[in-house]
């Protein structure tokens, strides 16, 4: 390929916000649109399209169209969370369903799904990363959708999607993914095979903790897009034009901010193990985690800028690192520019498959040193 002909970067093209420029004033940022109506021509049509701020915000379209175009899919939908996305898919469905679910997963989503009884569909949760137990669990005629999360909150198993993606085609069944850890840098579930791709953009696409939303991106349109938009107009879970203005300008860095945040997250991985007081350390770039090898060809230039680790002398243990990091901050969520600590077990409960003795660490920009001696005086402390 030549200079000529070699199509511009998603790099590029995020970092510029979409090369967009406002029409009428020339400038680089573009503006945000907070208007909830737009105006309608004396022919009674609406010119540009627009119609009611519910569904046709400008600024969310905007910041859509970025989301599409770094996933490669054919188009993308922006909700007032995650979970506002993630649950949208399910109340779409037009029929009851059976659904195949990665057994780790995010615990809120999870928790809503074990309930998703009420609306007519049931639910099988499966260790994902085992194929033979996804083909197990499959009912040829029965099952819609596989609902999968990789890496996994928050022992980050690894799935690997392609593979799914056969299973679940095999069986005329959608597969969906929340690459919310990964972001489109690390991982491109829809190049895949996936049918629908799925954010927190709460977290990496974000990226500086200001914003809840979450995100849809889908390979191609068809019935179920259709549902799931109107869905979304009907529950009134659009975000506002603020808040998608907010998500592009942290889109606009957010390659740099996961490259810096995976390579900072390697190097605490791998000098934590071997750490007298941690008994693991859960990582799917360390050669002994049970996802490395599919998560060497699924990731692209990364493993993402989060780890787990698991502190030797138990769950009151690491209780007490958690309370005694000064760096890094108790608080959960992650995927933002500072670091992040949180005892899981004491946020998912008694039903969760997180061990009481992992605490969960979100990498943010700080220096890889840093954090490493804030963690290791703590741990010390714990030993
Ligand atoms: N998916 C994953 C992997 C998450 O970690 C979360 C939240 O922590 C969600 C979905 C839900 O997203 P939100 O908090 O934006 O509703």
């Amino acid at each position: 390929m030549d200079d000529q002909t070699k199509p511009i970067s998603l790099q590029t093209l995020a970092a510029q916000a979409f090369g967009d420029r406002e029409p009428v004033t020339k400038a680089l940022v573009p503006p945000i649109h907070m208007s909830a109506t737009f105006l309608r021509d004396a022919d009674n049509r609406y010119p540009a399209g627009h119609v009611y701020g519910r569904s046709d915000n400008p600024s969310v379209q905007q910041t859509e169209g970025l989301i599409a175009l770094l996933e490669g899919a054919e188009e993308a939908l922006l909700f007032g969370s995650g979970m506002a996305a993630a649950t949208s898919v399910f109340l779409a469905l037009d029929r009851p369903t059976h659904v195949i679910a990665s057994k780790v997963m995010y615990w809120g989503f999870r928790s809503w799904l074990r309930e998703i009884g009420r609306y007519g569909h049931r639910v099988s949760f499966v260790e994902t990363s085992d194929l033979k137990a996804v083909r197990a669990a499959t009912l040829p005629g029965e099952t819609g959708l596989f609902w999968i999360e990789t890496p996994s909150n928050p022992l980050w198993t690894v799935t690997d999607i392609s593979a799914v993606a056969e299973i679940a085609h095999g069986c005329s069944a959608v597969l969906c993914v929340d690459s919310t850890v990964a972001t489109p840098i690390l991982t491109r579930p829809l190049s895949l095979g996936a049918d629908i791709v799925m954010h927190s953009a709460t977290k990496y696409l974000n990226g500086h903790c200001d914003v809840v939303a979450g995100s849809l991106a889908t390979a191609r349109g068809g019935q179920l897009w259709d549902r799931i938009r109107k869905t979304r107009g009907h529950l009134g879970s659009a975000i506002s034009g603020f808040d998608a203005w907010l998500l592009m300008r942290g889109m606009r860095t957010l390659d740099v901010r996961v490259r810096k945040q995976s390579q900072t997250a390697a190097t605490l991985a791998a000098r934590l193990v071997g750490h007298p007081a941690v008994s693991m350390v859960l990582y799917p770039g360390l050669e002994h985690h049970a996802g490395h090898e599919v998560a060497l060809r699924q990731m692209i230039g990364g493993f993402g800028g989060m780890l787990s680790i698991r502190v030797k002398r138990g769950d009151e243990a690491a209780i007490a690192v958690a309370a005694s990091v000064a760096i890094w901050k108790r608080a959960t969520s992650f995927g933002g520019i500072e670091s992040l600590i949180e005892h899981r077990a004491s946020i998912e409960g008694e039903r969760s498959p997180c061990p009481g003795d992992l605490l969960r660490l979100s990498v943010g920009l700080e220096d890889a040193d840093d954090l490493y001696l804030d963690l290791e005086r703590a741990l010390a402390l714990a030993a």
